[in-house]
């Protein structure tokens, strides 16, 4: 925090130092959107991705951007130089604005654009070696005529509502279903699972009709299973399919991707990692320490 910088509508200002408006709709209503992104070895892992979802966010709830996409990508390539980090978390985060008490976007002056960069660490190393205990939520996913999980809005009390269950039973993570009782996601991770077909394995994963956040690290998971031969289905996936499932992981741009071993108290599969999830999670590995950019 001491020496780190936030950029702000252009302009980088020391993190302490770093505020925007009590009036601005994004704390007043949670009107806003935003990204998480990741930098390893000073490389921006699909940032062109991520800012192509964020301009989706912003024309789904009618917001003006006011900076173009070369623009932004720039802006976050200099806030990570500026904060002298070649691998960290970068939050892009934009609000509708400063306006008044009323809900009307319409009255706010100009969204406001800012940059986070920092360290995380989401899950502890345990986990990632052995699997993570998750639940499945009560709280069903907002409903996609209401609000799109597709849009990575900056209201994410659904989401919050099912991570406090989680929390309450003692584990980090939630399934959370879709108002037809089918599985959609996690409160802010991707579910994958993999069924052994007479010795074939299939990966299967919700679609994006399930309601779900169109992630960009299940994209790329999707993209390595492909390139490696395992079949992908996208498909309506039951807790059915879950409790029965050979195994299961999670993807996110935070938790990459990280094996389940327990389901609502239940051991899934051998309750140990499965073969399939390690073979990822390693070429997952591999791809983003050595990765391109996009
Ligand atoms: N679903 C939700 C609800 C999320 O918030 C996130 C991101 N944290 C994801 C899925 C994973 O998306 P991505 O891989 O783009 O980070």
């Amino acid at each position: 925090m001491a020496d780190s910088r936030v950029w702000i509508n252009g302009e980088l200002i020391p993190a302490d130092q770093a505020s925007i408006s009590v009036f601005d709709h994004g704390l007043l209503y949670g009107d806003g959107i935003f990204e998480g992104i990741r930098a390893y070895n000073g490389r921006v892992l699909k940032l062109t991705s991520h800012l192509k979802r964020l301009y989706e966010s912003a024309g789904y709830i009618s917001l003006k951007m006011p900076y173009s996409i070369d623009e932004l990508d720039q802006a976050v390539r200099e806030t990570l130089a500026a904060n002298d980090k070649t691998d960290g978390y970068i939050r892009l985060c934009v609000t509708r604005g400063t306006g008044t008490m009323g809900l009307n976007p319409y009255l706010c002056e100009k969204a406001t654009v800012f940059i986070i960069v920092c360290d995380i660490k989401l899950y502890p190393a345990e986990m990632y070696e052995h699997g993570m205990a998750i639940i499945t939520a009560a709280t069903i996913r907002n409903h996609p005529e209401a609000l799109s999980p597709r849009c990575k809005s900056m209201n994410y009390l659904n989401n919050i509502m099912a991570k406090i269950e989680a929390i309450n039973a003692g584990v980090a993570e939630a399934i959370m279903c879709n108002h037809q009782g089918h599985v959609a996601e996690c409160t802010g991770d991707n579910l994958f699972l993999v069924k052994h077909e007479s010795d074939k394995p299939v990966l299967i994963t919700p679609g994006l009709n399930a309601g779900i956040l169109e992630g960009i690290t299940r994209n790329l998971v999707i993209e390595l299973a492909e390139e490696a031969g395992i079949e992908v289905r996208q498909m309506d996936v039951t807790r059915y399919d879950v409790y029965t499932a050979d195994e299961l992981f999670l993807t996110g741009t935070a938790a990459e991707v990280i094996p389940v071993t327990k389901v609502d108290a239940r051991p899934i599969g051998t309750g140990k990692v499965g073969p399939i999830s390690q073979q990822l999670i390693t070429r997952f590995r591999e791809v983003v320490d050595n990765a391109p950019e996009d």
